[in-house]
Order: C-alpha cells, then structure tokens, then sequence
C-alpha cells in the first residue's frame, strides 16, 4: 500500500514540529507549509535529510497546492500565544479565514481527511464549568482577544461547512492549553515564562491575583489525542475536548514552578489582561468514550520534563 501523506500546516510551531515526529514514527510522509512568522525551524530542523520529510517555507494565507494525493491535512498554522496573536492580530485572522479556507479547498480537490486545531478560547470566559463539546461559549467578539477566538470559531463554522456541503471528513480539536518541550522560551505563555524567569531566578508575573484556574497538559499526551482523532474511522464532523482536565490556580503554578526548579524568585503581581479567562477546563469525556484517550501525564512530572528542556536552551 502507497505510503499515507499528511499535510501539516504550521509543522515547525509548538505542536506542528510534534505531530511531524509522531506521524514520521507512524510511517506517513510528512510535508509541512509554515512561514515561520511565530514558529522556529530549530523546531524541525533535525528531521531535515528525513526521506519522509518535505518543509515548505509558505504563508498558507495564499493559494496552496501540493501535487500527488494528501491523505489527510492538519491545519496548525496560526499564533497561538496571546502576546502573538495580539501582535499579529489581521495575519492570525488571515490564517485562520483565507488559511483555513485554502486547506479546505485542498481537501475538497484531494479527497482529504481534515483535521483543524481550534482551541478552548472558543469557549470564551465560560459560563459553565467544566466546558463540554455542546456548549457555545461566550466570546467578546470586539476585545483584543477576539483576533484569535473569532477567527478560530469562524475556521470551525467554514469546517462544518466544508463538511455539510461537500462531504469532507472534517474533525475539530478543540485544544486546550498545552506546554512542554518546543514552545518558545519568549512566547508569553504562562508555563513558559514562568519557567524561564524561575531558572534565572527573575521576578515571576502573575498577573491579576493569579485566582484564575487553567488545566494544563503535556504535549506528548496532546498529541496521541490528535494522532487518535486523525486516524479515528467514521468521525466525519465530529468536535473533540483536547486538554488534561488536572485544574490549577496560576498562582498555585507560580508556586509550584519555583519549588521544583528551587529557583529564588519572587512573585510579583501585574494587571490582569482584557478578557482573560477566570476558569478553564475540559470536560474530555467524548474523548475518553469515543478515541479511548486521556492524558497520562500529571502537572508535576510534565513540568519537571519541560524545566529540563528550558534548561538546555537557557544554560547551554
Ligand atoms: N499569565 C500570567 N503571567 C504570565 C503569562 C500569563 O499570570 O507571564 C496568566 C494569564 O493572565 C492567564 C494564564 O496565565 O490567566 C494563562 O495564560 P497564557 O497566556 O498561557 O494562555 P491563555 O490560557 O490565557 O490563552
């Protein structure tokens, strides 16, 4: 049988350069388009010379094709961190409109499966708690946010169209936050940020009170969740809760990194930034029935995992 092929859009980001290792060790041939606007080709560069591995340097923004057939497409690309996405707020809305469509487009002519990363700040500042796949959420649809929230619902809307009206066999993942090795040391997220001052011994931000609560997995776990979804028979429009459900207060985080990292910073504390989320929490019991998933890997261990991965590239 012809080797399977996957198309990964974003391939060299967070969990882009992931999904490339896990499908090279599936088998498939992996071809990645990512115009490294927040994304790093350090990420990828080892699997160059792979003879399953193709890096395209593209903005998936525009037209895209690939000849031969595509056995599956998993559009990743797009900033994903606040400070990125608030930085690149009209390309994020590009990628995930006239990116989300091109893929689609490429789908519909190569008879694709399709998977899309959507994300939990679907969801918004949710009203219900823990959040389910049936709920709606509730997004500002004009804050500094709302680049990424509503071009990510706008991408799960033109799916779901895709879907209805030609058939493609579209799953959403909707992702939930997510850390480990391959984030950026400077992308603003909150384990990474945390960890990189707490090993230089720098004040850690916390901003607001640090009450808000969200629920962290680690990336391997993320991807065998994304890896089963893909492979998964008869999913076809179907939406899944991605995200380890081990809930934690982020001051409680800021507490937790600086005592496994033995690190003497202090926590000082900044504003709270618009819209930022009180609460975050999947409900993965879909998952769980349906691709028999569930993360294995608690906060402690994945955060020890992801302080050695800091370490190497801060003190080198
Ligand atoms: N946060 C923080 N200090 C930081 C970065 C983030 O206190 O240096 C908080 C942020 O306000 C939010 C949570 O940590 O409540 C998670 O932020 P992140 O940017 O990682 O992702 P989000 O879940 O907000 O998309």
């Amino acid at each position: 049988m012809a080797k399977q092929r996957v198309l990964i859009t974003g391939g060299a980001g967070f969990l882009g350069s992931h999904l490339c290792e896990k499908f090279l060790d599936k088998g498939y041939e992996v071809i990645v388009m990512d115009n490294l606007l927040t994304s790093t080709i350090d990420n990828v560069s080892h699997l160059f010379g792979h003879d399953n591995f193709t890096f395209i340097k593209y903005n998936v923004v525009n037209y895209i094709y690939v000849e031969g057939k595509i056995d599956l497409i998993l559009h990743f690309a797009c900033p994903a961190s606040p400070i990125d996405y608030i930085k690149h707020p009209i390309h994020t809305m590009k990628v995930d409109s006239l990116g989300t469509l091109n893929s689609l487009g490429l789908a519909k002519i190569k008879k694709s499966r399709y998977v899309f990363a959507s994300t939990s700040e679907i969801y918004g500042s949710a009203r219900i708690h823990p959040q389910k796949e049936s709920y709606w959420g509730n997004v500002n649809p004009v804050g500094p946010r709302s680049v990424y929230d509503e071009a990510k619902r706008f991408s799960e809307a033109m799916s779901m169209a895709y879907h209805r009206k030609y058939n493609i066999d579209v799953r959403i993942a909707r992702i939930f936050n997510t850390y480990g090795p391959n984030m950026r040391p400077d992308d603003g997220r909150v384990v990474s940020s945390f960890i990189v001052n707490a090993l230089q011994n720098k004040p850690i931000e916390v901003f607001g009170d640090g009450s808000q609560s969200r629920s962290f997995c680690f990336v391997d776990d993320l991807i065998e969740g994304i890896f089963r979804l893909s492979v998964h028979d008869n999913l076809n429009g179907e939406i899944f809760n991605l995200g380890n459900p081990e809930e934690i207060k982020i001051i409680d985080l800021a507490k937790l990194i600086i005592e496994i990292t033995g690190s003497k910073s202090e926590i000082i504390y900044k504003e709270l930034p618009e819209d930022d989320p009180p609460a975050r929490k999947p409900d993965i019991d879909k998952a769980k029935k349906i691709i028999d998933w569930q993360p294995k890997i608690g906060l402690k261990e994945g955060l020890k995992k992801t302080i050695d991965y800091f370490k190497k590239m801060i003190e080198p």
